[in-house]
């Protein structure tokens, strides 16, 4: 192979700033804006994949039919393939149920979006007052998700939703909103501006749900939430998922829940099962010139790439394409309907690499995924954790490869 990929040799966990001839500069980098990057260690981009055997099966305490769903719900599940909960479902569904707050520290992949769904569907099987559920999501693509698995676990239970989001037309929403649908999935910019228009009576809400609250913090959207949560009745049951709790996030776990229990399904495992290695790079040239031989390789089958900025990604994929391979992207400067249909390509299988940036990339659920490939470094190592994650799920192997400067 014409690039090289680099072992550091000792420990995979050697922090950032240890003792390995310190060359990398700090978090320094040539003529980038936005925010300093963390400085992560290459050693921290290298893995050797742990065999499945060695991972620890979650053992289910429930099974399905132990929760008390009623028959349409249960065999919505049943036709969705799902067996055996999975363990934030096994953990948090009971306590759903009974109406407690909860506190899910779970990230995409461990079957959160059911494990919020199914129990409020269940208790909403029936009702007719409404809209009374809202569940808000940092991206347009992760509130379509929830939407289509709440289309589908509520098929038939005279269970409607909409779908507010950004970067698509207002009329319609309204015209959803106007039939009066019990369940509210959306984005908050969106929203806020639903609300505003007084379309969303928020003071009759009985629940909500706040999908991935620390990327939405990172996005920016704490005063949206904050408005809108304001305007809720505080007697609400809500449930929070995050992936991680930082000072920020407990300030809102504390403001927002009364008296909530925690289950916690994030492990490290994630990465554990990804093969990860670096790959050396002079320059952007340069790494554009390994990428695209690496891509040639069979091997590749289903791509990930992630870029930096919404230019950058654009121009790689542009890139990708005119060297016969053919890419779609996804960024901010796309608009919801170009990013659905990238998303399909890729997922369908009719193209085999998608290159994303991370806002855009967030809590997507593509399953398969052969490899990651972190053109540009993230900005910090829970971002990577999170890159990472797309790619030997379920026990599937997978591998990532990080560039990173050439090391003298
Ligand atoms: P999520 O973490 O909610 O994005 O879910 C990740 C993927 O796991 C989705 O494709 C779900 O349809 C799937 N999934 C969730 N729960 C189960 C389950 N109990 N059994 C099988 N698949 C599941």
């Amino acid at each position: 192979m014409a690039y090289q990929q680099r072992r550091f040799g000792g420990s995979n966990n050697s922090r950032p700033g240890g003792n390995r001839g310190g060359s990398f500069g700090g978090a320094r980098r040539g003529g980038s804006k936005g925010p300093a990057k963390k400085y992560i260690h290459p050693s921290k981009f290298i893995n050797k994949a742990v065999a499945k055997s060695d991972e620890v099966v979650y053992e289910s305490k429930h099974k399905f039919a132990d929760f008390a769903f009623n028959s349409v719900l249960f065999g919505n599940i049943s036709k969705k393939g799902y067996e055996i909960p999975s363990a934030i479902q096994d953990q948090a569904i009971p306590s759903i149920l009974e109406g407690k707050d909860l506190i899910g520290l779970a990230n995409t992949g461990t079957g959160k979006t059911a494990a919020f769904l199914l129990p409020v569907i269940e208790r909403e099987t029936g009702t007719h007052t409404s809209p009374t559920v809202l569940i808000i999501a940092p991206t347009r693509e992760l509130a379509q998700q929830i939407d289509e698995q709440f289309r589908e676990f509520a098929h038939g239970l005279n269970l409607f939703s909409a779908l507010i989001v950004g970067g698509v037309s207002v009329d319609r929403q309204m015209r959803d909103l106007k039939r009066r649908p019990q369940f509210i999935i959306g984005t908050p910019g969106r929203l806020k501006d639903l609300i505003n228009r007084r379309l969303i009576p928020l003071d009759r809400m009985t629940t909500l749900v706040l999908d991935e609250a620390d990327r939405m913090l990172d996005m920016g959207f704490l005063p949206d939430i904050r408005a809108i949560v304001g305007g809720m009745p505080t007697d609400r049951q809500t449930l929070f998922f995050s992936a991680t709790i930082t000072p920020e996030i407990q300030a809102l776990v504390n403001t927002f829940l009364r008296d909530p229990i925690t289950v916690s399904v994030r492990t490290s495992e994630t990465s554990e099962h990804v093969e990860q290695t670096v790959i050396e790079a002079r320059d952007k040239a340069h790494k554009v010139e390994i990428l695209t031989e690496m891509l040639r390789g069979e091997e590749y089958d289903k791509v990930l790439v992630f870029g930096e900025t919404k230019f950058g990604v654009q121009r790689l994929s542009d890139h990708l394409d005119n060297s016969g391979i053919p890419s779609v992207a996804i960024h901010g400067n796309k608009n919801q309907s170009q990013r659905q249909r990238a998303l399909k390509q890729f997922k369908d299988e009719r193209v085999r690499v998608l290159v994303a940036t991370d806002v855009a990339a967030r809590g997507l659920d593509i399953p398969n995924v052969s490899h990651v490939i972190n053109f540009d470094t993230p900005q910090n190592y829970e971002d990577y954790i999170h890159r990472i994650g797309r790619t030997g799920r379920a026990g599937a192997s997978g591998k990532a490869h990080t560039f990173i400067d050439i090391q003298r």
